[in-house]
C-alpha cells in the first residue's frame, strides 16, 4: 500500500498547477460569477491535454487513468474553482458515458468538437416527476421508419443553456429494461429549450421539452436495456462530483487558514484561539478522510468503470466534507468569508448543490446500506398481497 503520488503523478500534478497559475488564476473570481460555460478555458485545457484524459488515444483522448483526472480537478480547483467544471465535463461528465458506448460514426461526428472545447454536452435524466426515482422517467422514444419520435420533458440539466448536444435518458418500453438513451441536437424539430433558471450556485439550467421531436436512428446511444450500462458509467460522473466537492472544500479551507494566520483580533492572530484551532483540526480530518476514500475509488477503477459501492462511499464523504469545511471556512473568516469578494462563499454554495446532484447523499446511503446488509431494499411501497379466495 502506498499513500504518495508516483513520480509521474507528481510531475503531472505540478504541470497542471503551472498551467492553472499561468492561465486561470487572474480571472478566477470573475469566472465564478459568470453563469455560462467557459469555452475559452475549455480550449486552453484541450491544448494542454486536460480534456479526455481517460479516453483512449484512438478516440482523441490521452489514455490516462481516472486518478490522473482527479489530480487535474484538484490542481485546477486549487487555483480557479470554476474551471474545475471544465475538467469535470472533459473527463467525468456525459461525454465519458458517450465515449464508452457511442458507435464509431457517433464518435467521429461529435467527439472532436467536444474534446477541443468547441462544444459542450448536457445530460437529461431528471424529469418533473422523476428525481431520485430516476427509473420513473416518462420521456418516450418510439420508432417511426428510420427515425425515433421523442416526447417528454427534462429539468435541472447542467450546461443546458450552452449545450449543442444532449444525452437524454428515454423510455423505449415499460420497466427498467425499457430505458436507454439518445443524442438530441439543439435545433432539432420539436425540441424546445426554455428560458434559463438559476441554481443557488449561480449556474443556469433550462427546461427541455420534446414535442414529437424527430431524431434519426443513428442518434440512439443505448437501446432498451441500456440503463444499467448508463448508471455504471455514471459512477465516473459521481467521482468527478466528489473530486470537485473536496477540491472546493480544500480551496475554502486554504483561504481561511491563510486568513487565520494573519488576521489579528484582541491583539493576537486568530490562529492562537483554541476555538478556531479545533475547528481547523476537524476540517483537516474531514478533508483527509474523504480524500483517501476518493483516491481508493479512483485508483481501484484505474481505466475501468468504478465500483458502485466505493463510489457511493467516496461521494457521500466528499460531499459532506466539502460543504461542512467550506461552511466552517466562512465562519473562520467572518464577514469577509461571507462576501462575494472572496471565493469562499462561492465554494460553499457549489458544494451544497453536489449533496443533491448526481445521487443525493440519502440515495447514496441507501446504496451503501444495501452493501452493508448484502440485500436489496426496495424504496417503493410494498405491493398489496393478493386476497385469499373465500
Ligand atoms: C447542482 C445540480 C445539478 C444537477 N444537474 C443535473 C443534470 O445535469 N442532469 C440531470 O438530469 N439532473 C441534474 N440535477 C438534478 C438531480 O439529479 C436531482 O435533483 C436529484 O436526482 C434529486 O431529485 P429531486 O431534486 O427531484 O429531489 P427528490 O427526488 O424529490 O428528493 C427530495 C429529497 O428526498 C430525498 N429522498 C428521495 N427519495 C429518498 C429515499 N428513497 N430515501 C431517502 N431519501 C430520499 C432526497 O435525497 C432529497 O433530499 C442536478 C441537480 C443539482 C442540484
Amino acid at each position: 500500500m502506498q499513500f504518495n503520488f508516483t513520480e509521474e503523478q507528481q510531475a503531472f500534478a505540478d504541470s497542471v498547477r503551472r498551467f492553472a497559475l499561468t492561465h486561470l488564476e487572474k480571472d478566477a473570481l470573475r469566472r465564478a460569477h459568470d453563469p455560462r460555460y467557459p469555452f475559452d478555458v475549455a480550449k486552453l485545457m484541450s491544448a494542454q491535454g486536460l480534456m479526455g484524459i481517460t479516453l483512449a488515444e484512438a478516440d482523441g483522448g490521452q489514455g490516462g487513468t481516472l486518478t490522473d483526472a482527479v489530480i487535474a480537478i484538484e490542481q485546477v480547483a486549487a487555483i480557479c474553482p470554476r474551471s474545475a467544471d471544465v475538467v469535470q465535463f472533459g473527463n467525468f461528465g456525459p461525454m465519458r458515458t458517450f465515449a464508452e458506448y457511442a458507435t464509431p460514426q457517433q464518435k467521429a461526428r461529435w467527439l472532436p468538437d467536444l474534446l477541443q472545447g468547441r462544444m459542450v454536452m448536457s445530460l437529461g435524466i431528471t424529469e418533473p416527476d422523476a428525481g431520485s426515482a430516476a427509473t420513473d422517467l416518462k420521456t418516450s422514444a418510439k420508432p417511426d421508419g428510420a427515425d425515433y419520435i421523442i416526447n417528454g420533458s427534462k429539468v435541472f440539466s447542467t450546461f443546458s443553456p450552452d449545450a449543442a448536444i444532449f444525452l437524454i435518458y428515454v423510455r423505449y418500453g415499460p420497466g427498467l429494461g425499457g430505458i436507454g438513451s439518445v443524442i438530441v441536437e439543439r435545433g432539432a424539430a420539436g425540441f424546445t429549450i426554455g428560458k434559463p433558471s438559476r441554481f443557488m450556485s449561480g449556474e443556469e439550467w433550462s427546461e427541455l421539452h420534446f414535442d414529437d421531436c424527430r431524431i434519426p436512428a443513428e442518434n440512439v446511444l443505448l437501446g432498451p436495456g441500456g440503463f444499467k450500462q448508463q448508471i455504471a458509467a455514471f459512477n465516473v460522473e459521481r467521482l468527478g462530483n466528489s473530486a470537485r466537492s473536496l477540491a472546493l472544500g480544500r480551496y475554502a479551507y486554504e483561504r481561511a487558514r491563510e486568513h487565520t494566520l494573519t488576521r489579528e483580533q484582541f491583539g493576537r492572530p486568530l490562529c492562537e484561539f483554541q476555538g478556531l484551532q479545533w475547528k481547523f483540526a476537524e476540517m483537516a480530518i474531514k478533508l483527509d478522510a474523504a480524500q483517501l476514500l476518493l483516491y481508493r475509488a479512483a485508483t481501484n477503477a484505474d481505466r475501468r468503470l468504478p465500483s458502485a459501492y466505493e463510489t457511493a462511499v467516496a461521494k457521500a464523504a466528499c460531499n459532506q466534507a466539502g460543504f461542512e469545511v467550506a461552511n466552517d471556512a466562512i465562519q473562520a473568516m467572518g464577514a469577509l468569508g461571507y462576501s462575494s469578494e472572496t471565493l469562499v462563499e462561492y465554494c460553499m454554495r457549489r458544494c451544497r448543490g453536489w449533496m443533491i446532484a448526481g445521487g443525493s447523499i440519502e440515495m447514496l446511503k441507501n446504496r451503501i446500506a444495501e452493501h452493508v446488509f448484502d440485500r436489496r431494499f426496495d424504496q417503493r411501497p410494498p405491493r398489496a398481497k393478493p386476497q385469499a379466495a373465500e
